[in-house]
């Protein structure tokens, strides 16, 4: 887990997370930050928010999460595979956040599943097929695309 010091997360619940941080959970799901300790024996990662514009909750920067509450992004990442982008869209199972991608002005992921994107005004996530949650569904249809070349309804990177 000390390994993960350093990695891109996306907030994607504060379910299991201490309970100050599930208070500010409306402010918090959706965002992305760094990795920047790991504390409790390895149970809890402290989360630097990145600067997007948006205010920190509190006015807090750094928050701590259970691992259940965060996407990872893997260690292979580097820049994203897939020159094309979609919104990012979540389903629940067993509590996990499944990520599905999401083509912009669109409710319906690649998938076909009812994949909401996350609530937040003027804003969302850009669905990234490297996360361990990203449903491979969503991955395969995306990278078929990419290889047709199919920039449709897909915004430049
Ligand atoms: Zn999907």
């Amino acid at each position: 887990m000390y390994s993960e010091i350093g990695k891109r997360v996306t907030i994607a619940d504060a379910f299991h997370s201490h309970w100050q941080t599930r208070a500010y959970k409306d402010q918090l799901v959706g965002r992305e930050g760094v990795i920047v300790a790991v504390l409790r024996d390895g149970n809890v990662a402290l989360v630097e928010l990145a600067e997007d514009g948006l205010p920190f909750p509190a006015g807090v920067r750094r928050w701590s999460f259970r691992w259940d509450d965060l996407h990872v992004e893997s260690a292979a990442t580097g820049p994203d595979r897939l020159a094309i982008k979609y919104r990012a869209g979540f389903t629940w199972k067993r509590r996990q956040a499944v990520q599905h991608a999401v083509p912009s002005g669109k409710e319906i992921a690649l998938c076909g599943k009812n994949a909401r994107p996350l609530p937040i005004c003027g804003w969302s996530l850009t669905f990234s097929p490297t996360v361990d949650r990203a449903c491979p569904i969503c991955v395969q249809l995306a990278e078929a695309a990419a290889q047709r070349g199919d920039t449709g309804d897909v915004l430049a990177s």
